[in-house]
């Protein structure tokens, strides 16, 4: 199955890193013009000496106006991965309102704030668009000490719902991909100590943890016409892990 973006404009956050450094250059080679936004600029330096023809963008999600500005700077966007977020982990009797208020922020607002942005651009061009925004296991099944991240998780999916609903008469499709423990940094919290990765593995019925293409092929099928009647759906890519009920 080939998968062109020949003439369209994706806007990818957290591109600095992990899954959306992967994601922005499997676009970037599938044809499509790269927008990568990201928090530190030594990623984005070593993604620009990487690929060059992606666009780089410097900017603090938390920091509401300078992420308006930026997505603006960006133009019309036919394809947006909402992929950057933090996880801070905690035991739900120490969660505190600090904590809770930084990863509502990043995790859920920014995607409300740049999907209304981007969206509105799609209507008002009247082509549609595909808008991919990554979830996590961590909003279909509880996770010791990750209270507050999976109620973000819980939130991208509950908006990704509604934002298929309320976009899909303009031809804009809105799904998420829901994927288990991706050996990515942020993987790496909470998951590298074999006393905690080997219960998680136990619980997967494909027995391992997710590599990053594992993920950024499915945000690619999810972004592209081959997945033209596909909207509002949150999808697993955690080896049956949500369906097993362990
Ligand atoms: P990662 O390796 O930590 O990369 C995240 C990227 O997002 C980094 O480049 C980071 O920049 C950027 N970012 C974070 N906060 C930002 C902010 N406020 N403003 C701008 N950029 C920001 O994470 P990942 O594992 O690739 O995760 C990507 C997505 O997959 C996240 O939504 C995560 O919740 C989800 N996910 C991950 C896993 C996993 O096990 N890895 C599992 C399920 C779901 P800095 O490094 O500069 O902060």
């Amino acid at each position: 199955m080939d998968i062109r973006f020949d003439g369209k404009r994706a806007l990818v956050t957290g591109a600095g890193k992990g899954i959306g450094r992967d994601t922005a250059i499997l676009l970037s080679k599938c044809g499509a013009e790269v927008f990568a936004l990201s928090r530190t600029k030594a990623d984005l330096d070593s993604l620009k000496a990487e690929v060059p023809k992606i666009k780089t963008i410097c900017v603090d999600l938390a920091d509401v106006e300078a992420t308006t500005v930026a997505v603006n700077n960006c133009g019309d966007i036919d394809l947006l991965v909402n992929n950057a977020a933090v996880a801070i982990l905690e035991p739900f009797l120490e969660v505190t309102k600090d904590i809770f208020d930084k990863l509502m922020n990043v995790n859920v607002w920014s995607i409300i704030q740049i999907s209304q942005i981007v969206a509105k651009g799609m209507v008002e061009r009247g082509l549609g668009g595909a808008i991919v925004n990554v979830s996590s296991q961590a909003s279909l099944v509880g996770l010791t000490n990750h209270t507050v991240y999976c109620a973000t998780k819980a939130a991208v999916d509950s908006l990704t719902k509604t934002m298929a609903l309320e976009l899909g008469p303009k031809n804009i499709r809105v799904n998420s991909v829901n994927p288990t423990v991706t050996n990515t940094a942020m993987g790496k919290v909470g998951w590298s100590k074999p006393e905690k990765a080997d219960p998680m593995k136990r619980r997967i019925p494909l027995g391992r943890f997710a590599e990053v293409d594992e993920v950024v092929h499915v945000i690619l099928f999810l972004l592209s016409g081959k997945s033209s009647m596909v909207s509002g759906t949150c999808l697993p890519i955690d080896g049956a892990m949500s369906s097993s009920g362990i």
